[in-house]
């Protein structure tokens, strides 16, 4: 099947990437990519099936087979191959990833592109850092070896496909095994590209890429015989089903989930500076950020002032065509998704909230069929409604306040999800003190989303378990073996 790029940097179709080489699904069915913040149709995908896996899965178990013998040179090699085609190339992949996701294209310049190639170099480097330990004994030597895991299934969503790809892949590879990757169905031009881009540079069968709808794809990959390892990224439920298809073969998992993220503001903080960081957690990718801090806790002798600044600034944001570097404010993703917000905003308001800001959908002049939500505040917010504790993945922050610091972090840590927080604090010892007893696998202390290349992001709780986005993760792509040599000769002298 070909795939050819035409005028604007994409395929009108892409087939799976299957041995190294583009084809057709085994059902000839195609799924449409969307532009969300004007509805215009961009590209096809092929709607996978369990055939395209059984292919893809076969090819990744040779190449898995290869791999495994590879060298640090040559898994480094690759990898930084990978990221310099990403830099060359970095704002087409910015302008794709925002076409098919609505993201300002600002964000994916600054944050989705850079971060991506990143994660390659990263773990470029990891390839030489992968050993194992040695123990001595007065009468044997141990050797513990990290070795590949072999087929890992990997499944991503649409918020960053690009970044997500990169989190996955790289580590991967690095750690010697061959991967067949399941992207979402409705955001992943991207990733598609991405494939087409550096396709001469995989050996065959290295990285699969089988594309279409979760079930169909999700399940025949994940509890496919020949795959060893599974990596997920998406949401609580459909990791419910991933732990089950798992469970078939028993394969480990790293389960990268939702959140509700709690973003605390004492009353010593830098306020510009927090209010600030407060907007870019509630607008970021539009809100569909997993790590967004989507319950603020304001100290009540600064929650006056700090609301009506951070009112100030969201009225302020440039909304509107993402492809326009000076918009702030993207589309959400997809039709299903700007449902899910609506019904969280009217729920808001059943729920006895008070709209603090936006509270509805936004029009765009020009862009009538785009997916636009008014980044909202809801105040008068309580533990038990909702809209506190369950995800709602677009630009909506709820914020209360406290007065007593115990109170807030037993607050904060009323939530099934355990993804990330935020605390603001000039006072070190309470910020340290707050961060330590905060349950959450990343904690940003004085700026929320103070994302560093090589610190690993996961869950604690609900929002899953294993480790992205540092060397971290390269336990999760490996498994260890010891070796206990015998130092001494001849039999123990057990049986005569
Ligand atoms: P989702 O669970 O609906 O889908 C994620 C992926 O799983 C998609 O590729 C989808 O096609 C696939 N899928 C769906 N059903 C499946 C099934 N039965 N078997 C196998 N695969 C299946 O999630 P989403 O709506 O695409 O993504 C949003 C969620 O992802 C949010 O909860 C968000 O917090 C989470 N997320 C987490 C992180 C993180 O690092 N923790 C990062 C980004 C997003």
């Amino acid at each position: 099947m070909e795939t050819s790029v035409k005028e604007g940097g994409y395929a009108s179709e892409y087939g799976h990437f299957i041995d190294g080489a583009w084809v057709g699904g085994h059902n000839g069915e195609t799924i449409a990519l969307l532009n969300p913040a004007t509805g215009a149709h961009l590209s096809h995908i092929q709607s996978g099936s369990a055939p395209d896996v059984d292919r893809a899965v076969a090819s990744a178990k040779d190449a898995a087979a290869q791999w495994a013998g590879s060298s640090p040179e040559a898994r480094q090699e690759l990898l930084t191959e990978i990221a310099s085609r990403i830099k060359a190339k970095a704002l087409d992949y910015a302008r794709l990833e925002t076409l098919n996701n609505g993201k300002p294209i600002s964000e994916a310049v600054m944050l989705d592109i850079p971060l991506a190639a990143g994660q390659f170099e990263l773990f470029a480097g990891a390839a030489f850092h992968i050993h194992g330990e040695t123990m001595t004994y007065p009468d044997a030597l141990g050797f513990t070896f990290r070795e590949p895991m072999g087929v890992c299934a990997q499944i991503i969503p649409w918020n960053a496909p690009f970044l997500m790809f990169a989190a996955k892949v790289a580590p991967a590879l690095a750690a010697g095994n061959a991967v067949v990757m399941k992207p979402s169905e409705m955001v992943c031009l991207s990733v598609m590209q991405l494939m087409a881009d550096i396709a001469d540079i995989l050996p065959p069968g290295l990285v699969n890429v089988v594309t279409g709808y979760g079930a169909a794809v999700g399940e025949s990959l994940v509890s496919h015989p020949d795959v060893n390892k599974v990596g997920f990224t998406g949401s609580v439920a459909t990791a419910r089903k991933i732990m089950n298809y798992a469970s078939a073969n028993i394969i480990p998992q790293t389960l990268e989930l939702g959140g509700k993220s709690a973003h605390i503001v004492c009353a010593d903080a830098d306020i510009p500076a927090a209010v600030e960081s407060a907007i870019m957690s509630t607008v970021l990718n539009k809100g569909e950020v997993c790590l967004s801090g989507s319950r603020l806790y304001l100290h009540e002798s600064i929650a006056d002032e700090f609301l009506e600044r951070m009112k100030r600034g969201l009225d302020n944001l440039i909304q509107g065509d993402p492809l326009d570097p000076t918009v702030q404010i993207g589309a959400q993703a997809s039709g299903a998704q700007m449902a899910k917000i609506r019904s969280y905003l009217s729920l808001g308001i059943e729920e006895g909230a008070t709209v603090y800001a936006g509270g509805d959908v936004a029009h765009v002049e020009g862009l009538d069929a785009g997916l636009f939500v008014q980044p909202t505040i809801f105040t008068d917010v309580s533990p038990e409604m909702r809209i506190m504790k369950e995800e709602i993945f677009g630009p909506v922050v709820c914020a209360t306040t406290w007065s007593d610091e115990v109170e807030v972090i037993k607050l904060a840590n009323q939530s099934r999800y355990g993804l990330a927080a935020g605390v603001w604090s000039k006072d070190i010892v309470r910020a340290h003190r707050i961060a330590q007893k905060l349950q959450a696998g990343t904690i940003f202390v004085n700026r929320y989303y103070n994302l560093k290349l090589g610190m690993p992001i996961g869950g604690y709780k609900e929002s899953g378990f294993g480790r992205e986005f540092g060397l971290e993760a390269i336990k999760y792509y490996t498994q260890l073996k010891s070796v206990v040599v015998n130092m001494t000769e001849g039999p123990i002298g057990l049986y005569g």
